[in-house]
């Protein structure tokens, strides 16, 4: 039920799980993070239960983060409160990691549309994450692939995802659920609502409904569902914490 998105150049690990910290008051029942490694490569840590478990799985098997991550608490409509069906799930061959707030209505469909394919949760969220990763494949671009997925898909998401060939990148998608993006210097934040990233900065933009924002470390987009530009402007969050 909350959402968390960092990339710059500061410890990644830290801002995601800050975040989900902040966010645990809308309630959740697992929650995950995916990160780009020091390999370059995606790495996952989820688990069933409270932030706490997965603080203690990063102390055992701990991640050394590059520049960009996303931070997920569930709130399960699909699939029961289990560590396989925490977010985030992969696509692209492990490439690709996706995370989801809401609910695909039309998973089913799309769940036939991917044949025989061996999927590793219950959930409506990874049919998303592997039908991008099919797109990535065919398009050879982010952007375009998730523009083309999430005009498929019906229900309610916000959706974040990030891609191992395009580090430093993410990009996130709301559809009768909320979206909110941070404003740093050489670094940027997503979020469920603003307290995700308020410790960090107090500049914002509200993300409106059936819009994509895109954000890297020096830049933030936002996008219609058909790629067209969206004009946007950033307030300023009160906050008294
Ligand atoms: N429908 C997704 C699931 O069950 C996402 C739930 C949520 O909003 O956290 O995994």
């Amino acid at each position: 039920c909350g959402i968390v998105g960092y990339v710059g150049p500061n410890d990644t690990v830290d801002a995601l799980i800050s975040g989900l910290r902040r966010l645990e008051y809308r309630g959740y029942d697992s929650a995950g993070i995916a990160v780009t490694d020091a390999e370059g490569e995606i790495s996952v840590r989820k688990r069933s239960g409270k932030l706490a478990r997965l603080e203690e799985l990063l102390e055992v098997n701990p991640v050394v983060a590059g520049s960009t991550g996303i931070g997920h608490t569930r709130w399960a409509t699909h699939g029961g409160p289990t560590d396989a069906n925490a977010h985030p799930h992969l696509g692209d061959d492990g490439k690709l990691a996706l995370i989801h707030n809401g609910i695909v209505e039309n998973f089913a469909d799309l769940r036939a549309e991917l044949g025989d394919v061996e999927l590793s949760s219950e959930t409506d969220t990874e049919v998303v994450a592997v039908l991008l990763g099919r797109e990535v494949a065919a398009t050879g671009d982010l952007e375009t692939a998730f523009r083309n997925v999430v005009r498929r898909l019906e229900g309610t998401f916000t959706l974040l995802a990030m891609h191992r060939d395009e580090p430093g990148k993410i990009v996130s998608a709301r559809h009768h659920s909320p979206l909110v993006v941070g404003l740093g210097e050489g670094e940027n934040f997503l979020g469920s609502d603003v307290a995700a990233f308020v410790s960090s900065t107090r500049r914002a933009v509200a993300v409106d409904e059936d819009n994509i924002a895109i954000i890297t470390p020096d830049e933030v987009r936002i996008v219609d569902f058909d790629g067209a530009p969206v004009e946007f402007a950033e307030f300023e969050v009160e906050w008294n914490a």
